[in-house]
């Protein structure tokens, strides 16, 4: 537990920094976030879907994710409360199809069973027939059935990051684009640390590791393990040129894979999950062939679509059995917290659990992330 008058440290500035430093600036502590830009930055190549309800998480980690998801309207407005002008959202629905009517029909009722208990920011869940899917979907395939819940929403992580990072600084953050090594200064049974740079050391009260996919290399450093993994995700940018993609809803076809599309004729296809290869962030074939046959299965209009850039991030996983992230104090320690693990839906979940975070570093209740204590 701290009082406002504490420096606080961030290391890593993706959705897990950013939205912990804004929870503590906007509640007047002094916060510097560091961030080296890794290549892979998780929230950078993120696809953006913000509609828990649809997805086939289950147990713990889908309450998680739903809480998230419910806690964006209101973390959304308090940055726009700021005249933060651009946040990237838009409220543009989440289309589910699938081929066989049997296997919409189930999850259509778990669907809205979680939409309804979700209430308004889940918005309204209607059955679309192969007419109504074209129309909101142009490039879909046409013996689909669909589902469509009007509360679905999608996000450019790179626009809402830096979003949460301006309003951090509107709070008066710093952001310090270097990388950090955390050196402990014990004295006397009291733990306060110095972070260095390539330029400069400076000492902290609390030191916050929210690295992504690195966080468990900046804590063995210090003596501390975490179990947190990484798992590359490959994701293909399309263009369709003179198309109004605006309004379309995100897609998902009850399968691993999902389709987001942006303003500007741009529409994100993906992704891998690839373990086992660290921080290779290479695009590579196989990555390529599995996204774009993926997509032109069940969207086969954006087969004359451009490609544009492919984008490879490297998710934090958790190896908690039920998946859920990390945030909370690191055991055995005074000032040194974790805020990480949130796997293939941090870009949901990262600003309620930052929030969370930063009550909890103040010594304030925070009922929603006591599950998530390491
Ligand atoms: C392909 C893909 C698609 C995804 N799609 C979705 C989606 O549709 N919806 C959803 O909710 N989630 C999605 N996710 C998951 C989400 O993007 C991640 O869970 C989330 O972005 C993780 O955020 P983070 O801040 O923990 O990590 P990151 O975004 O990876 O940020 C960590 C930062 O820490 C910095 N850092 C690390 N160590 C140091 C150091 N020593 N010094 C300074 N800086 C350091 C790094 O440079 C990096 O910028 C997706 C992820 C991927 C990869």
């Amino acid at each position: 537990m701290i009082d406002t008058s504490a420096r606080v440290a961030v290391i890593g500035g993706g959705i897990a920094g950013a939205s912990v430093a804004f929870g503590l600036a906007s509640r007047d502590v002094s916060v510097t976030v560091f961030d080296d830009a890794m290549a892979g930055q998780a929230t950078a190549a993120s696809a953006g879907i913000i509609a828990p309800w649809v997805s086939t998480s289950t147990g713990a980690y889908y309450e998680t994710y739903a809480a998230g998801g419910s806690f964006y309207p209101d973390f959304l407005k308090r940055l726009s409360d700021l005249g933060i002008p651009e946040l990237g959202y838009r409220r543009s629905g989440a289309l589910v199809v699938n081929q066989n009517p049997d296997a919409l029909a189930e999850a259509a009722r778990l669907i809205r069973e979680r939409a309804a208990a979700a209430g308004p920011v889940a918005g309204e869940v209607h059955d679309m027939d192969a007419a109504n899917l074209t129309e909101i979907f142009p490039p879909i395939a046409p013996d689909m059935t669909g589902l469509f819940i009007t509360g679905g929403g999608r996000v450019d992580g790179r626009t809402l990051r830096d979003a949460i990072l301006t309003g951090g600084k509107a709070h008066g953050a710093r952001l310090v684009n270097d990388s950090a090594r955390i050196i402990s200064n014990s004295t006397s049974g009291t733990a306060t640390w110095t972070v260095g740079t390539t330029s400069a050391m400076e000492d902290f009260d609390v030191v916050v590791v929210a690295g992504g996919a690195r966080s468990a290399e900046v804590l063995e450093r210090l003596g501390h393990t975490a179990a947190i993994t990484a798992q590359r995700g490959q994701l293909i940018h399309l263009g369709l040129h003179g198309t109004n993609t605006s309004p379309w809803p995100t897609v998902h076809p009850l399968d691993h894979h999902y389709i987001t599309p942006f303003d500007g004729g741009r529409v994100v296809v993906g992704a891998t999950r690839e373990d086992g290869v660290g921080f290779d962030v290479r695009t590579t074939a196989a990555g390529q062939r599995q996204v774009l046959d993926d997509a032109l299965r069940i969207a086969p209009g954006l087969a004359e679509a451009t490609v544009l850039e492919t984008r490879v991030g490297v998710r934090p996983m958790s190896a908690r059995a039920s998946g859920l992230p990390y945030a909370g104090a690191v055991p055995g320690t005074s000032g040194l917290w974790l805020a990480s693990g949130f796997g293939a839906g941090g870009l949901t979940m990262g600003p309620l659990i930052g929030d969370g975070l930063a009550r909890a570093i103040l010594g304030q209740a925070a009922p929603e992330i006591a599950h998530l204590a390491l």
